[in-house]
């Protein structure tokens, strides 16, 4: 048996003064978070420590916002997690600064929050306020897979509010102990991997060399913010309730248009046989790309689980592996070049002389660091290969020439 950890994303149902007690709550958490940054940044020493930082902070912030002991712990976790990435980005020689938090959001668990089938009962900063959920029909969907399901177990959720569309968003964690379907804990099978690469222009690329353009799903959302700061200036009553009622309709459409590619992703997975699709780590994903937004982190977050959902219906594993030198790396010599850039149009190896789509190339780089997982894995009779665009390739073999 092994765990599985899931998230399904539900819209609350909240009358107008919970919602403001919910936007207090909301202010008066991330004030929390921030006074506890700003605490371990008095001094050189940055405290990481999550008794450390509750003894340092804990009293004034009970003393100065009306939050219940269980947010001000949550937010002084929260702080403590972030000061730790700091710290450890600093240990890895990156640059990083002085966390702020303004995302708004906020942590709960089993103690500030009681979740019930179909409501949620959320601390505030005047006692608790219940909200309905906005459940989609049952079917094939992760709020029927893991909310209705009793196998799954609801672990804590974090409160977001979407400023675009005025609505706020219950993101519940479950989990559940599910048989293991990695095909190699038996009898040391062969497996398959497909490699995934996420970007801006193409929203995703495979190692199979399948191609999705996120031009449509950028020049969508560009028309939308358009619209909506035109309406923004008219400021009236209706244009409030039409920027409203298009937020939700653009939100439906994206959430449709990623999951008609998570649907093509298994597909392909399931087309070349593989038993694992390999991401890149998420974490941190917008210090990686430049150009991405807040909306494009959503979405790469959004796709993974739709592809983890429909992929483990297929008895497939989805997985992220460190996506270091995964757009430097030639993923036919394997020589790690730092002057080719991502941004580039071509990567351009420049010791055996690849060309190729950089994002394609990156894909198979994913695949192969999942490849070289797998060899330090336990199991050590089983063999990954990486699914290419027609044949496979193995951890020490050559390129297939029909990838070329
Ligand atoms: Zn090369």
């Amino acid at each position: 048996m092994v765990e599985v950890r899931r998230t399904a994303v539900v819209k609350l149902d909240i009358g107008d003064s919970d919602a403001t007690l919910l936007h207090e709550t909301i202010e008066e958490y991330l004030w929390a978070c921030n006074y506890v940054v700003q605490d371990a940044w008095k001094d050189d020493y940055k405290p990481t420590s999550k008794t450390e930082l509750h003894d340092r902070t804990y009293s004034d912030v009970r003393e100065q916002t009306r939050l219940q002991a269980n947010l001000v712990q949550s937010a002084r976790n929260k702080a403590a997690e972030a000061i730790k990435g700091v710290v450890a980005r600093w240990q890895n020689g990156k640059m990083a600064s002085q966390p702020n938090f303004t995302t708004p959001s906020v942590r709960y668990d089993k103690r500030s929050a009681t979740f019930h089938d179909d409501r949620v009962s959320l601390s505030t900063v005047d006692g608790r306020v219940e909200a309905g959920y906005v459940l989609p029909p049952e079917g094939d969907n992760p709020q029927t897979e893991y909310l209705r399901n009793d196998d799954y177990e609801v672990t804590g959720a974090t409160l977001q509010y979407r400023d675009e569309t005025d609505t706020f968003y219950l993101h519940i964690g479950t989990k559940a102990e599910v048989e293991s379907e990695i095909p190699n804990d038996g009898d040391a099978g062969n497996s398959t991997v497909l490699g995934v690469d996420l970007g801006i222009e193409q929203i995703a690329v495979t190692s199979t060399g399948q191609f999705w353009s996120g031009g449509y799903l950028n020049h969508r959302r560009q028309e939308y913010e358009r619209v909506r700061g035109d309406l923004q200036q008219t400021g009236t009553e209706s244009a409030h309730r039409t920027i409203k009622q298009m937020g939700d309709r653009e939100t439906r459409w994206v959430e449709d248009y990623l999951h008609r590619i998570s649907k093509a992703i298994v597909q392909e997975a399931v087309a070349h046989g593989c038993d694992i699709i390999a991401f890149e780590e998420l974490t941190d994903i917008r210090d990686r790309m430049p150009n991405a937004k807040k909306f494009h982190a959503w979405a790469f977050r959004q796709l993974y689980d739709y592809v983890a959902y429909k992929a483990e219906v297929e008895g497939i594993e989805t997985t992220q592996v460190d996506p270091a030198y995964t757009s430097q790396r030639c993923s036919r010599c394997g020589t790690t070049l730092r002057e080719n850039r991502p941004s580039q149009a071509k990567f351009c190896c420049q010791k055996c002389g690849y060309e190729v789509n950089p994002d394609y190339n990156a894909a198979k780089n994913i695949g192969m660091k999942m490849l070289r997982a797998g060899q330090k894995s336990p199991h050590g009779g089983a063999t990954r290969h990486l699914a290419l665009k027609s044949g496979t390739l193995n951890v020490n073999g050559e390129y297939s020439p029909a990838d070329q």
